[in-house]
């Protein structure tokens, strides 16, 4: 797979102590995109998903953990492999958060052994492309225009009630890339951003 970062704890994409994972590698380009630096794979991200397991493992292994996110990028470009690695989180915990730009429905249709996997064992889907205009803030979207899909009904009273009860916030890690903000950023993000960046002359 290509994975940009693996991060732990993230509290802010979902309820409770989460293993959030971001691929590398998305066709969509939209505007105002907070994460750009993931639009294209590298091969310095490339992973194997037993290796990824195995990070996964040693995470789990002295460490609370509550569900997964996964980001990116658009995880569903690496459909195959994606299948695979949920097969593995679900042994974890099935509460399994994945963003992604296709509206479920379209993913239904399009008849994937390893889409159907995956739509089989996630426990909520966030689904439809980000629309820069369309984002008010509003908890776990980017966009208004945006569906939380809860696909396991197990889940469904826990994300009401998450839902219901939170408000966006941003969480700030120090990685071997620098700081990485993750959250629901609002509008402008990327672009204050950049302006940020250039006044300071480090690019
Ligand atoms: S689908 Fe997500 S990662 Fe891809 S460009 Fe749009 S907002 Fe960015």
């Amino acid at each position: 797979m290509n994975i940009a970062r693996i991060l732990y704890p993230v509290k802010v994409l979902g309820p409770g102590n989460r293993i959030g994972i971001w691929v590398c590698g998305c066709p969509r380009r939209c505007r105002g995109c907070s994460n750009p630096e993931l639009w294209e794979q590298r091969p310095k991200y490339e992973i194997t998903v037993q290796e990824l397991k195995d990070v996964i493992g040693s995470i789990v292994s002295t460490h609370k953990v509550d569900g997964f996110t996964i980001s990116g990028g658009e995880p569903m470009a690496q459909s195959q492999a994606l299948a695979e690695l949920i097969k593995y989180l679900k042994t974890v915990s099935a509460d399994i958060l994945v963003y992604t730009g296709y509206r479920y429905e379209a993913l239904y249709k399009q008849k994937s052994d390893y889409i159907d996997d995956i739509l089989s064992s996630v426990a909520v889907l966030i689904d439809g492309q980000y629309i820069e205009e369309l984002n008010t803030n509003i908890v776990l979207r980017g966009s208004e225009n945006q569906n939380i899909v809860i696909l396991n009904s197990e889940y469904k009273a826990n994300y009401e009630n998450y839902l219901e009860t939170v408000h966006n916030q941003i969480q700030n890690f120090t990685t071997a890339d620098g700081v990485v903000s993750v959250g629901i950023h609002h509008r402008g993000f990327s672009k204050a951003l950049l302006t940020r960046i250039m006044d300071s002359g480090e690019v």
